[in-house]
């Protein structure tokens, strides 16, 4: 596929069934040939989620290079640790691109903190669920508002819940438009080398054992021998450490 064969944008207002059908090919696509689809396809209408993990580089720098319309967004939860504000920094630099910043709802902040302190996500499931609710879900449903797509940078190896993430996805959730994930079938070996090959800035928590990176309280180091993502929510079982952004199957 090459930006000069392009066809013309076929975009939500086709249907979202159009644009899944022409994207079932995909699933089989390496991650530049996703990229030139979707700047053929969708361009500015779609968006990639980052947090400014590993794999969210190796996506913004991809992009840059195949899919220069693609935005780029993020979730500032308002707890995120500092040196991830200092990637956003480095990359807003490097690549010259605004990074589209989705706070939380600030009265649903201050309620919760007023009434439950700073930590309630310790206490229990229920809780940890909610500020995760207040902190990111809503936020991603405002970031996904209007858009065709989003990117995403999730890898089956990332954990037990998500050996099923297909390149491909119709998100139901966020009214139906396109979910892909181009890295699904990447190894963090083939990340890490991509990343070095290119020279392209990460998060140095990654240098200090921590794999997955999100909220400061709620992320931690891992041991070699654990799971990319056991270091996310670790006082919780293995089969909840998601946040409610991507959907366990
Ligand atoms: S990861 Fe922790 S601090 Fe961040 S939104 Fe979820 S519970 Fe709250």
């Amino acid at each position: 596929m090459s930006a000069s064969s392009s066809p013309p944008p076929l975009g939500i207002a086709h249907g979202p069934a159009a644009l899944l059908a022409d994207a079932a090919s995909l699933e089989a696509a390496s991650a530049e040939e996703i990229l030139v689809w979707v700047e053929q396809r969708l361009g500015a209408r779609a968006a990639i989620a980052s947090s400014f993990g590993v794999e969210d580089m190796v996506l913004i720098d991809l992009a840059r290079k195949h899919a220069p319309s693609l935005r780029v967004f993020t979730l500032d939860t308002g707890r995120l640790p500092p040196e991830t504000y200092e990637l956003i920094e480095v990359v807003r630099n490097r690549y010259g691109i605004p990074v589209e910043t989705y706070f939380p709802e600030r009265g649903r902040v201050e309620a919760l903190e007023s009434a439950q302190g700073y930590f309630s996500f310790r206490r229990s499931l229920e809780a940890r669920k909610e500020c995760c609710a207040i902190r990111k879900v809503e936020p991603l449903r405002r970031a996904l508002h209007g858009r065709d797509g989003w990117v995403t940078g999730l890898r089956r190896e990332q954990s037990i819940n998500r050996t099923d993430v297909a390149v491909v996805e119709h998100d139901r959730e966020h009214g139906g438009l396109i979910k892909l994930n181009p890295l699904a079938g990447w190894s963090r070996q083939q990340v890490w080398t991509y990343i070095q090959t290119n020279s392209v800035p990460y998060n140095t928590l990654h240098d200090r054992g921590y794999p997955s990176i999100g909220c400061a309280p709620c992320t931690r180091a891992v041991k070699p021998y654990e799971d990319e993502r056991a270091g996310r929510w670790w006082w919780e079982s293995r089969e909840h450490s998601e946040c409610g952004l991507h959907p366990v199957r």
